[in-house]
């Protein structure tokens, strides 16, 4: 899931956090009332026979369960969930790198972390994101879709070969002719060829 979704829940799941466990709060008899069957089974607090809550929770508690699960938060602890930054720090420790095929695990690592590498543009990042995942809006994905009556490049040299991601960036004429120039500037730049 995207960072916003975590930062936005891990903010709402922390501060209903805090206001349950909370002595001095005023509103934590109503929270505990509300999302007290919820935060019982995530070990929060502790239940005292004196203060009622009810077992179904409005939808905006609710959701909370679901990315809790979706997060694989489970036994975290209180303390943990009081911070919305140690939540945060937990759900992307738990993550996992997806396989790639004919990669081990390492070298797995190794491609996500170029992909991703802190010096790149952003905009260089997303479209690396896109290439990985066969996401980039080629003609033969267009095609794909109905969106296009043919999936062949517009090249006239190109001799109407199928547009795919390969195509587009290494074996177009017009993208072999682009890397040629990159290739020249970055000798008189670097003076390596
Ligand atoms: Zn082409």
């Amino acid at each position: 899931m995207p960072g916003i979704l975590l930062f936005l829940w891990a903010t709402y799941a922390s501060m209903i956090c805090k206001l349950v466990t909370d002595a001095e709060a005023k509103t934590a008899c109503l929270m505990t009332y509300f999302a007290g069957h919820i935060l019982r089974h995530w070990g929060i607090f502790t239940p005292t026979n004196h203060r009622p809550w009810i077992m179904r929770a409005p939808w905006f508690y609710e959701t909370l369960n679901q990315c809790y699960r979706e997060y694989g938060l489970q036994n975290v602890g209180p303390v943990t969930m009081r911070k919305h930054r140690k939540i945060q720090e937990m759900a992307r420790l738990r993550d996992i790198t997806l396989p790639v095929d004919l990669l081990s695990g390492d070298a797995c690592q190794a491609v996500w972390v170029c992909i991703h590498h802190k010096e790149l543009h952003k905009d260089h990042r997303d479209l690396n994101w896109l290439i990985t995942h066969q996401a980039l809006p080629v003609r033969t994905r267009r095609y794909r879709e109905g969106q296009l009556g043919l999936p062949s490049c517009p090249w006239p040299k190109c001799h109407g070969a199928t547009e795919t991601i390969e195509h587009l960036l290494w074996l177009c004429t017009c993208a072999k002719e682009v890397w040629k120039r990159v290739k020249q500037i970055r000798k008189v730049v670097t003076s390596v060829s």
